[in-house]
C-alpha cells in the first residue's frame, strides 16, 4: 500500500505506474492530454504515400512555373499538363477528390489550348 502525492489516499501498488511513482494511474490521467495525444497519433507514411508526395512537389513547382512561360511557344502548355499529369498521384492517394478534378481539369484545358493554337 503506497499513499499518493495528489489525491492522498492510500492505494495498492497496482494502482502505480511502476515502482518508483508517487502520483497514481487515475490522478496522472487527464482527459485534455489524452485527447490532444489522440489527434497527434503517430502515423508512418507509406513508400508508396511518400513517392507521391515527393511528385507533387514536383508537380505543383511545373504549375508555378507555366504561367511565366505561357506565351514562350508550346512550352507553356506542356509544362502545364505535365505539370497536372504528375500532381494527381498525391491527391488521388490522400482522397482530396476535388483537387484531383481540378488537376485533370487543368490537362484538359491546356491540351486543348495546346491543340487550339498550334
Ligand atoms: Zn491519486
Amino acid at each position: 500500500m503506497r499513499i499518493c502525492n495528489i489525491c492522498g489516499k492510500s492505494k495498492k501498488d497496482s494502482k502505480f505506474k511502476h515502482i518508483n511513482k508517487k502520483t497514481c494511474k487515475r490522478c496522472e490521467f487527464r482527459w485534455k492530454r489524452s485527447f490532444l495525444r489522440l489527434l497527434v497519433h503517430d502515423r508512418r507514411i507509406t513508400a508508396k504515400e511518400r513517392i507521391a508526395n515527393r511528385l507533387g512537389y514536383m508537380g505543383t513547382g511545373f504549375i508555378m512555373i507555366a504561367p511565366y512561360i505561357l506565351n514562350q511557344g508550346a512550352i507553356g502548355p506542356i509544362v502545364y499538363i505535365i505539370g497536372g499529369l504528375i500532381c494527381i498521384p498525391q491527391v488521388f492517394i490522400a482522397k482530396q477528390w476535388n483537387l484531383v478534378a481540378v488537376n485533370i481539369n487543368v490537362m484538359i484545358g491546356y491540351t486543348l489550348y495546346l491543340i487550339n493554337s498550334i
